[in-house]
């Protein structure tokens, strides 16, 4: 199985604090990992430091080599706004731009470049329909994106981060602030998605690791304390 990111010697500080201990961990590619643990064992921390968020963060020092495709992304040569989009991040509460659907999904792609707009309907279409939203908005692309419902916004933001061509999606508790059904659809989503994408999700949620991922990563106090295959972590007499 290739590793497509790994993480090796992880520490961070904010300010003097350690909050992430000196840890490795490599992420296999079109697998779900999830990363599970006690809140604020480090979990959403160390998913930022895979897309470089927290540089957006006052006093942050990261030490250790993350690589993406064996590539160093914290390497000064490192273009950070591409390795966004090549690791693209989902947030637990839905967070569209007050914009249309449409233009939701347009955004990323206007930065892009991308101007011919046969092309553009085109990637709206694939990543609404990807995202398992495309049903439910199509018939309301013009519509206020924060007029549709959490689970409907949630699917919207997974739309906006395929748009943009990801390797890699970073999901930190995705699926949290929304309802069982909306929750169930995301999941499925997920699974059809691994085909095409690594996915790292942070979750509380146990049965939702268990249900859906193919690796685990236990995290404790700014330690990974265990991880593996979750059918074996898992594994029930
Ligand atoms: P989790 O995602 O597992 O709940 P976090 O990564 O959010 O854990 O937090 C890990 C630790 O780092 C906690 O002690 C938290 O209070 C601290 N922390 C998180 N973000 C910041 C920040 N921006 N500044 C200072 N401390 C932070
Ligand atoms: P999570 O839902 O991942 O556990 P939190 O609710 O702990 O996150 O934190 C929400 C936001 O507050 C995050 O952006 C985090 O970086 C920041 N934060 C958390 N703990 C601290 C802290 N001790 N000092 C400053 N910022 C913090």
């Amino acid at each position: 199985m290739t590793q497509i990111m790994t993480a090796e010697n992880v520490h961070l500080y904010y300010g003097k604090k350690e909050a992430l201990h000196g840890f490795d961990i490599g992420f296999d590619e079109n697998q779900i990992t999830a990363l599970i643990g006690p809140s604020g064992c480090g979990k959403s921390t160390f998913l930022r430091c895979l897309n470089r968020m927290n540089d957006l963060i006052e006093n942050v020092t990261i030490t250790g080599s993350f690589k993406l495709q064996g590539e160093d992304i914290y390497s000064p040569r490192m273009d950070v706004v591409k390795l966004r989009k090549e690791v693209g991040m989902v947030f637990q509460q839905p967070n569209p731009f007050p914009l249309s659907v449409y233009d939701n999904i347009a955004f990323g792609l206007k930065l892009k470049g991308i101007k011919d707009k046969q092309v553009i309907d085109q990637i709206v279409e694939e990543s609404l329909r990807k995202a398992a939203v495309w049903d439910e908005v199509k018939d309301n692309l013009k519509k206020d994106a924060l007029a549709f419902s959490g689970g409907q916004q949630q699917r919207i933001c997974i739309a906006r981060v395929l748009a943009v061509q990801p390797k890699v999606i970073l999901m930190d508790e995705p699926t949290s602030a929304l309802d069982p059904v909306s929750n169930a659809k995301i999941e499925d989503t997920l699974v059809e998605l691994k085909k095409d994408y690594t996915i790292i999700i942070v979750t509380h949620n146990m049965q939702q690791a268990s249900r859906i991922s193919d690796n685990t990563a236990f995290f404790l106090n700014g330690d990974l304390i265990e991880s593996g295959k979750t059918k074996e972590l898992f594994l029930t007499p």
